[in-house]
């Protein structure tokens, strides 16, 4: 079952992290939170590399 990452907007505390490890996956929002923008964007491992460097642990992996 593929998976995909979501972002927690209510932990967010746009660091930018996420965004900057994964620039095709995740972009700032119009409210200033993470929105992921392609679930894709980057491979696995590089998308659990950002959520591993998330200083709030806003980001998880949801089943689709
Ligand atoms: S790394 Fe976490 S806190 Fe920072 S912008 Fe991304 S989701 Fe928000």
């Amino acid at each position: 079952m593929a998976k995909k990452p979501q972002v927690d907007k209510n932990l967010c505390i746009s660091c930018g992290a996420c965004m900057g490890l994964c620039p095709n996956t995740f972009k700032m929002g119009d409210d200033g939170k993470s929105e992921v923008t392609n679930p894709q964007g980057e491979s696995e491992e590089q998308i659990q590399t950002a959520i591993d460097n998330c200083p709030v642990k806003a980001i998880s992996w949801v089943e689709e």
